[in-house]
């Protein structure tokens, strides 16, 4: 009996079956740009498949060059590329997945001068102009669709997914805020939906009846002047109508300010929205975004909501997700925690994705851990984020591990994380540890500081022990009314009302909204506070938003002159930004810190020219967040002593640290050993 029925259930798709209810969303990895990284996607795709996955869908392959996401970017329009992609079909196919190949028309969205899309309207997220195709160019495009479909299949695709969401180009067909076209394809709602139909019955038309056409529609545009809810409904009927046999969610232009997956969206935020078209129509629907458990994919499927769900980063995170949850192991699951930090991060930086809870995503041929041949005894030190991912895949090897504490818990700096609304996922990664060490059989040694003279008993010793909190040197700086982050968020230090905020990096941030805000209480919370409504009520879903008074009022401060926040993820940045500016947060750059007094923070900022102006912030309380320091007292006394050291995460170098180096350096640590 499985825990996850509905999940696990076959979907009869008449002309073929998918084995469970789980697809792979599309990402662009980086992998599929160039022909020589075939072999890494096919070893990627081939992990996701023996991991359980029904249906993975690639990233996206323009049907024409004029559509590339960026310059020389993945194409499917030659059948000598087409052959070349048999090597990752046959791949997946080996492990009975399916795979569909995704066709995308960056149009306006493109990242290069050549690009052609549906107007002149410039994008908002790209610096180029674009130049709108002629009639019969939207008429050659249609076709080119359904000529890269005939190519997918000739590759040994099993299906295509046609890219019609997040306002790429045929979502820029679809509303008037980017489609202002007088010929047949614009001038009016039905006009405007002529291409996405076009697209499908072409395509259709040459692959055939025994050929999955999935459609990823945008359900809710989350901008201005989009589409009616009346309208998306009349879509999905038509291509209903013209066979296709999935219908996937879409959430959200790339434009959109509304943030649809970061770590802070609600599990499953968007569910309800699907749930609303699949009362209208017949055909398969797909749910996306934020679902990352099993137990969140079986309660939508079970609830009716939708008959699939979609997850992309929770499959990069851990590729063997379904087996686990199908074999009754789902605690062993690496939860994906939304961060972004090495997939979406990386592909919004023109980097091949990866994650940060699973360094071997997007690696799988380079990163390698095989069992060991000469198991050894080893001692890690911290288990933080790098100890932690040190310890587990050591053992796992084979090695004889043991883990050594200082404090009552594991974690780190991801316990302090956890802790900031919004981040609660982050707790994730620590349920996974602990199962893992259990499984792998790491002894756990907590509240214990290792001793010198114990370590150097094992044959190797990895020092994970972290990081503290830097203090500057600064007059006052032992005032009553400083603190450090780590006393605010674990010690529970009295914060005042009126706080200054040194620091303006990932934690500065952080710890501002952990003093601001309580957690959201719900998704209406959530939807209010973002002001995101039923489609149905207002075009795109988009209404006012509810912003709760804050707790606090709180300047952010930071001695660089340029804006803060600058330094945060690329695609979670401006969400961390816009909930600061929410509130009423003061954002203070070029500040030079002269002191701390019973008045407050004596600081000076630029005037005019090259003068500048003194300034004294009168608040209750001082937080610091102005970096780390690495804790590194083992290391000389260990390496006098003979012993081999492997120094990682922040002991090693604290400096921008992030949980995702930390893993990173563990795992290719653990597979040298
Ligand atoms: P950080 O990014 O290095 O920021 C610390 C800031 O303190 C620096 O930007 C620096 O800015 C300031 N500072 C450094 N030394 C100082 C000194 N002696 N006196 C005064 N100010 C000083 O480090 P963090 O905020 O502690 O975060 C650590 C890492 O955690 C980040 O790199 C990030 O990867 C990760 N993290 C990320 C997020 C996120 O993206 N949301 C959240 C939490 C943590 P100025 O010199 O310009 O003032
Ligand atoms: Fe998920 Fe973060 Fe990994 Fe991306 S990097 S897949 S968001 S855990």
């Amino acid at each position: 009996m499985t825990s996850y029925p509905h999940l696990l259930s076959p979907l009869d798709l008449g002309h073929s079956t998918l084995r469970n209810r789980v697809i792979m969303g599309s990402m662009h990895t980086g992998l599929e740009d160039r022909v020589k990284h075939l072999p890494e996607l096919a070893a990627y795709f081939a992990e996701r498949a023996k991991g359980g996955v029904a249906l993975s869908v690639t990233g996206g392959f323009a049907p024409h060059w004029r559509g590339w996401l960026l310059p020389f970017g993945s194409t499917m329009t030659s059948r000598r590329l087409a052959d070349r992609h048999r090597l990752v079909t046959d791949a997946v196919h080996e492990h009975d997945g399916k795979i569909a190949l995704q066709i995308l028309h960056a149009g306006r969205y493109g990242y290069s001068p050549f690009k052609k899309g549906v107007s002149s309207i410039k994008s908002p997220i790209t610096p180029f102009k674009v130049s709108p195709m002629s009639t019969r160019e939207v008429d050659r495009t249609a076709s080119d669709f359904a000529k890269s479909a005939v190519l997918a299949r000739r590759a040994g695709y099993d299906g295509v997914e046609i890219m019609g969401s997040e306002g790429y180009l045929i979502n820029q067909f679809l509303t008037a805020r980017t489609n202002t076209r007088t010929d047949r394809w614009g001038g009016t709602a039905e006009k405007r939906m002529r291409f996405p139909i076009e697209v499908v019955r072409r395509t259709r038309e040459l692959v055939g009846d025994d050929f999955i056409v999935q459609y990823r529609m945008s359900l809710l545009d989350l901008v201005d002047n989009a589409q009616s809810w009346e309208e998306t409904v009349a879509l999905a009927k038509a291509l209903e109508a013209e066979g296709v046999d999935i219908i996937n969610t879409g959430i959200g232009w790339h434009e959109a300010r509304i943030p649809t997956i970061v770590t802070s969206v609600p599990r499953a935020a968007f569910a309800w929205v699907t749930a609303k078209l699949k009362a209208e129509i017949e055909v398969p629907l797909v749910a996306s975004n934020r679902i990352n458990t099993p137990d969140v994919a079986e309660e939508i499927i079970a609830a009716g909501q939708a008959d699939l769900v979609s997850m992309a980063r929770p499959l990069l995170a851990d590729p063997h997700f379904v087996v686990k949850a199908a074999e009754g192991r789902a605690d062993e699951i690496n939860t994906c925690i939304a961060c972004n930090q090495a997939c979406l991060d990386h592909t919004f930086s023109n980097k091949r994705a990866s994650c940060l809870v699973n360094p071997r995503a997007c690696h799988e041929t380079e990163l390698v851990l095989l069992p060991t041949r000469q198991a050894m005894r080893v001692a890690v030190v911290g288990a933080g984020p790098a100890g932690l991912a040190a310890a587990t895949e050591l053992a796992d090897r084979g090695h004889d591990v043991e883990l050594f504490e200082a404090q009552d818990s594991i974690g780190g700096q991801f316990r302090l994380a956890m802790q900031i609304p919004g981040k609660e996922e982050f707790a994730e990664t620590l349920r996974y540890y602990t199962v893992r060490l259990e499984k792998t059989g790491v002894k756990l040694h907590l509240n214990r500081r290792a001793t010198v003279e114990e370590l150097a008993e094992f044959d190797e010793v990895v020092l994970a022990t972290g990081v503290e909190p830097r203090v500057p040197d600064l007059p006052g700086i032992d005032h009553p009314k400083v603190v450090t982050y780590q006393q605010v968020i674990d010690e529970n230090a009295p914060v005042g009302e009126r706080v200054a905020v040194m620091g303006a990096g990932g934690i500065g941030f952080d710890v501002s909204e952990f003093l601001l805000h309580d957690p959201y209480e719900s998704l209406e919370h959530w939807n209010t506070r973002w002001g995101v409504t039923d489609p149905e009520l207002e075009r795109g879903g988009l209404t006012t938003k509810v912003l709760a008074p804050p707790r606090r009022q709180v300047t952010l401060l930071q001695r660089k002159s340029s804006s803060l926040g600058k330094g945060l993820g690329k695609t979670t940045g401006w969400v961390h930004r816009t909930t600061l500016k929410d509130s009423g947060v003061q954002m203070v750059p070029g500040v030079i810190y002269e002191r701390i007094d019973d008045d407050g923070l004596h600081i000076t900022v630029p005037g005019d020219g090259d003068t500048r102006e003194s300034r004294v912030l009168e608040v209750d309380t001082v937080v610091l967040c102005t970096g780390q320091e690495s804790v590194r007292d083992l290391v000389e006394p260990l390496e006098q002593a003979g012993v081999t050291v492997h120094v990682i995460g922040g002991a090693d170098v604290a400096a921008e640290l992030d949980a995702k180096r930390a893993i990173t350096q563990a795992t290719e640590l653990a597979a040298r050993l």
